[in-house]
């Protein structure tokens, strides 16, 4: 029971399972690098964090998945606290309503990226962080560790190798891009950093730790240490509300009306603010690459407990 508002999370989560596990949704896993490919698309976890520390979870939700673009939130959060209000130089903050990997808006818009949670947003981000941080690849891994508060977080180098050899379209974006002046590292340099971060693993309980200093307002509730600012915290969660779901971000606020980023992975986070992280993880994906089940669970969840930022 979480105190704060008397919600049975674990009675509504246990529902919301029992009532979707066994129900054969449409949609596929993700199949563009083997190793995503292979994953049992009958895997389903969720785990729910409260700010007052309770933890609620179902099924598979301590078994490791490749989190994919709920990396850009991470990796934006960290190019955020070094750069401050410059980012937004060479990034924007539109919705693209576009697929995630598209070109089409970055010659209109001269290079710059609509959004830091698109591939060319977080292909800039990525080429910030390379030019900022010391030991690129270690630093970022420290970073995520320390938020997440666990050591056990690694790269998928089979993963990232694997994104690599079929990562045309991002050597694309990149290209693109530095032909207006937009990456400033050499490409090859960013785009290994880039499929590392796409790389990461987490379970649901991992991955929703990580995301309760997006409930906190940018601070970490373990060691109280500040991340981002309460403004700046304010604004990835912005970001992650009408950017995070690709194509079908209002589709997600709409059903939903959390701020959440998914990934093809399957996983999906959201966030409550002052109250709560949520990871559900479910391969399966629908045409617009989010987790089908997931999608369903979130908004099963809001609707029952009434509660929603909205
Ligand atoms: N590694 C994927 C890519 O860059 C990210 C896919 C995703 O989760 O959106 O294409």
């Amino acid at each position: 029971m979480c105190l704060l508002e008397q919600i049975n999370y674990q009675l509504i989560l246990s529902d919301i399972y029992e009532e979707i596990a066994n129900i054969d949704y449409e949609g596929n896993v993700a199949n563009y690098i083997p190793q995503l490919a292979k994953v049992n698309p009958e895997k389903f976890g969720i785990h729910l964090c409260c700010l007052n520390e309770g933890n609620y979870a179902m099924g598979d939700s301590n078994e490791k998945f490749s989190i994919q673009s709920i990396s850009k939130v991470l990796s934006l959060t960290l190019a955020f606290s070094m750069m401050g209000d410059k980012l937004w130089e060479r990034v924007g903050v539109e919705p693209s309503g576009n697929p995630f990997n598209s070109l089409i808006q970055l010659e209109t818009e001269n290079g710059i990226p609509r959004n830091p949670l698109i591939n060319s947003g977080a292909l800039v981000i990525s080429d910030i962080l390379v030019s900022n941080l010391v030991n690129p690849k270690a630093d970022y891994l420290s970073f995520i560790r320390k938020i997440s508060g666990s050591d056990e977080i690694q790269y998928n180098t089979a993963v990232a190798n694997s994104e690599k050899e079929t990562g045309f379209r991002n050597t694309a974006l990149i290209n693109f891009m530095k032909s207006f002046g937009n990456i400033k590292n050499d490409p090859e340099t960013v785009l290994d950093f880039y499929f590392h971060l796409c790389s990461i693993e987490m379970t649901c309980k991992e991955l929703a730790r990580t995301f309760l200093l997006f409930a906190n307002h940018g601070t970490l509730t373990g060691t109280g240490e500040c991340i981002v600012s309460r403004s700046q915290s304010k604004r990835v969660n912005a970001i992650m509300q009408t950017c995070g779901f690709y194509d079908e971000a209002g589709e997600f606020s709409f059903k939903v009306g959390l701020p959440g980023k998914s990934g093809v992975g399957g996983g999906i986070v959201a966030i409550h603010p002052d109250k709560y992280s949520i990871a559900v993880w479910s391969p399966k994906l629908n045409k617009k690459g989010n987790s089908t089940k997931g999608m369903k669970t979130l908004e099963l969840l809001t609707t029952r407990t009434e509660l929603s930022i909205f």
